[in-house]
Order: structure tokens, then C-alpha cells, then sequence
């Protein structure tokens, strides 16, 4: 049995194929032809999938049973429709892009969003693979998040489990693209916290960049804040959920001082006496979303 995992990114398509023991088989990388539209994109991903499986001398059209193929895209599938939303791959959105993918690949095809997919592939296969219930936390561009219990996606009622970045920090607070006002992912995103770094500073700055600067006079009132949107959207979190562990991914998990100060903040909110939810860095780094896409 093999599994062929795919991460259907904004820039980048990446595919691998595992074995039983996920050991991988095969990787290849193409960029995401966005100009072309979506038909450009489906029939990449096909040309992809029959590459990863010719690797393991398979070949997907008349072989149901020994090869799956999965797919981690950004955005989710509407739960009334079937239809791809929320994504940031634009030209996915109000697609089919299950059914679609599976009548040009004469094959079943399973898709999950990508907080979700990161999430299964900690919790199984990464830092969390000796607890049962795990938070997986993207936080990058935007702010997602993926609910695992005992090794499977908990999904919920409405298909929305886990996203905590469109929780209310702030009655009143930033507009969001959502609707709302006040969405986690309006302050400890990284554009929303390159933003703030801008108003403090005057700084046109990246995340990267920024860190580098601790002795600039405006970094500690900037990190303050950062620290205590972080602290209360994750101790929420903790109240609802209590998780065996927290792991963050994304490119805000390369951010050391989340990992004690922003832990502590966390602690300092959570509602109760005792708290020790350990918040770790991921372990699989960007292969998160293909390997999550192999378990799926
Ligand atoms: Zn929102």
C-alpha cells in the first residue's frame, strides 16, 4: 500500500509518495500555474500523481486498492456544497475540487484543509505522536488551527473545528475579511504584526527582520502586545479544549520567545491552578502538509 500525499499550496504544488512505514518514496515540487486557472492546476496535479506513482510502479487509474491519494489545500470544503471557500489560492474558490480531481484521475481523492493536514501529521508522525489530544496552530499569513483526537481530525458539526483565528480577542477591535471585528488573526498574524511594527516604528519591516531588533526602543511595547493577544487567543483555547499539547507551526513558530514568555502568558490566563499544556515547535517543518495529506 502507498499513499500519495499532495500540498496545493499558493506558489508551489508539492507531491511525495510513502510506504506503509511512511518511509518517502518519491518527492517533486512544480509551481502553481495560478495565471493559467484552475484547469492548468488540476491537470498539474494529475501529471504529478502519475509521476509519484510510477515511482512505486503503480499506476493510479486501475489501481484503487493499493495507492490513496490525498490532497491539503488552504481554505475548507463548504459542508452544504462540497465547494472549496476561505481559500487564498483564489482561483480554487466556488470549485469542485474533489469531484473534479477525481474524474480527471479516474481515482478517489481525499482533500483537507491545511491547519488540518499540519495537525494529523504532528500528532501521528511529529512532536505530538504520544498524545491524544492535539492542537496544531498555523500561524503565518493567516491563523488556523487543527483539532486531533486519538490520532483523527475532529472536524465538528459545522466543519469548523479548531479555528480559533476568527475567535473574537477585541470587542470593536480590527475589521477582518471575515465580517467581524477583533478576529485573532487581525493581531497576531504576520502581516497584522508587521502592520503594528509599522504604526510603532515607522519601520517597513518583515517578521524576521523585526525580531533582529530588540534594542530598538519601540520593540518591547510591540512585543507586549503580541505577547498578550498570543496569551489570551491560546489560553481560550485551553479553557474550551485542554489539549495534551499545543504545537505551533507556520512562519511564527520560528519565534523563540513564544515558547517561554508566550507560554507563561498563556498559563497566566488559562483558568485554572494547575497548567502545564506543553507548547511546542513543530517537527516536520514544510513537509507537514504532504505527509498530513498521506494520512488522510
Ligand atoms: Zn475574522
Amino acid at each position: 500500500m502507498y499513499q500519495i500525499g499532495i500540498d496545493l499550496g499558493g506558489t508551489k504544488i508539492e507531491g511525495i509518495v510513502v510506504d506503509d512505514n511512511y518511509k518517502t518514496i518519491a518527492r517533486k515540487r512544480i509551481p502553481t500555474n495560478q495565471v493559467n486557472g484552475y484547469d492548468s492546476i488540476l491537470k498539474s496535479i494529475k501529471s504529478l500523481c502519475i509521476h509519484l506513482a510510477v515511482k512505486v510502479g503503480a499506476d493510479i487509474a486501475h489501481e484503487t486498492r493499493n495507492i490513496s491519494i490525498g490532497v491539503c489545500t488552504p481554505g475548507a470544503l463548504s459542508l452544504d456544497s462540497g465547494l472549496i471557500k476561505n481559500s487564498n489560492t483564489q482561483c480554487l474558490i466556488g470549485k469542485d475540487l474533489q469531484n473534479d480531481l477525481k474524474n480527471i484521475l479516474h481515482h478517489d481523492v481525499s482533500i483537507e484543509n491545511d491547519a488540518n493536514c499540519f495537525a494529523l501529521a504532528e500528532a501521528k508522525l511529529g512532536v505530538g505522536k504520544d498524545h491524544d489530544v492535539v492542537f496544531g496552530v498555523i500561524m503565518g499569513t493567516g491563523v488556523g488551527g487543527g483539532i486531533i483526537i486519538g490520532g483523527k481530525i475532529h472536524h465538528g458539526r459545522t466543519n469548523i473545528a479548531g479555528e480559533w483565528g476568527h475567535h473574537c480577542l477585541h470587542n470593536e477591535g480590527n475589521n477582518c475579511y471575515c465580517g467581524n471585528k477583533g478576529c485573532v488573526e487581525t493581531y497576531i498574524s504576520g502581516p497584522a504584526l508587521e502592520k503594528n511594527w509599522q504604526q510603532l516604528s515607522g519601520l517597513n519591516q518583515s517578521l524576521p527582520e523585526i525580531i533582529k531588533n530588540p534594542n530598538n526602543p519601540n520593540f518591547n511595547t510591540w512585543k507586549n502586545v503580541f505577547l498578550e493577544n498570543f496569551g489570551s487567543a491560546l489560553a481560550n483555547v485551553v479553557d474550551i479544549l485542554d489539549p495534551d499539547m499545543i504545537i505551533l507551526g507556520g512562519g511564527l513558530s520560528n519565534i523563540d520567545f513564544l515558547y517561554d514568555e508566550g507560554k507563561n502568558l498563556i498559563y497566566e490566563k488559562v483558568f485554572s491552578d494547575t497548567i502545564n499544556t506543553p507548547i511546542v515547535k513543530n517537527q516536520l517543518g514544510d513537509s507537514a502538509g504532504v505527509i498530513g495529506a498521506c494520512l488522510l
